[in-house]
């Protein structure tokens, strides 16, 4: 047993939602997306850090992190303009204690992580170093160019639909960002890419749920009522 991190990220400000409210902080029958990202998580983990956008760390504290007692929560530290760089924040954010340690990544708009995946997610850690969770693509993939004409298929058994949490051993995941923030490359979009480019840790899948959407664009927030009345129906019949 090791102790395990969780890095909740609420630093984007979401302008594909087209709110004016973040999309983390926005209600799902009446409580804020991020509250049930934290929630979902708060059982499982020693530690929580929450990265905030800059400017909405005290509204995060306030209106999430005290108001619904999220007790693991350990800080509320600035984020950055991409997500990346928020990453990077958090990780700065956790204190060595000399015991081995994991980290777990979460995007905070993704509030339908349950409890079963995350528990698989930190069992795979432990063993393995470096774990993601993911779905196998019901869909065929194809890659394009830039002129959107086709250019291959993969196999469609080998494509996975990437999720998070994201999940690695804590320096293994630090030393990668070092190196990726040094390097100044920029098209960074989830952890893993940053261990596959600059770790020497190999990544295994974790087969997560294809209801742990992340909420991005007003259709999701549709959805995603849909998941949390489902969630609910079930939960009232267990
Ligand atoms: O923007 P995207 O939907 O990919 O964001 C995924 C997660 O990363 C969200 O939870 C968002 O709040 C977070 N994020 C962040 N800092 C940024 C951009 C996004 O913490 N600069």
């Amino acid at each position: 047993m090791s102790k395990v991190v969780c890095i909740m990220l609420a630093g984007g400000k979401g302008k594909r939602m087209g709110t004016k409210v973040s999309k983390q902080y926005l209600l799902l029958d009446e409580k804020p997306v991020l509250f049930y990202s934290l929630k979902a998580f708060e059982e499982h983990v020693d530690e929580i850090i929450v990265v905030a956008a800059k400017g909405e760390e005290e509204y995060c504290k306030e209106n999430i992190v005290d108001k619904y007692g999220i007790e693991k929560v350990s800080a509320v530290v600035t984020g950055g303009a991409e997500r990346y760089l928020s990453v990077y924040e958090g990780l700065k954010a956790i204190k060595k204690t000399g015991e081995e340690t994991h980290v777990l990544i979460h995007d905070g708009a993704r509030p339908f992580i349950c409890g079963d995946v995350i528990k698989k997610t930190i069992e795979k850690v432990e063993e393995t170093g470096a774990c993601i969770v993911a779905v196998p693509s019901k869909d065929t993939v194809k890659i394009g160019n830039t002129d959107n004409i086709v250019e291959s298929t993969p196999d469609r058994r080998n494509v996975w639909l990437v999720q998070t949490p994201q999940a690695f051993e804590y320096e293994a995941i630090f030393e990668a960002y070092k190196k990726a923030i040094a390097s100044g490359r920029e098209d960074i979009t989830d952890d893993s890419m940053v261990m596959e480019s600059f770790g020497d840790k190999e990544i295994h899948f974790v087969e997560g749920n294809y209801d742990n959407i992340k909420l991005t664009t007003p259709e999701d927030l549709i959805h995603g009522m849909a998941i949390l009345r489902a969630k609910m129906d079930i939960g009232k019949n267990i």
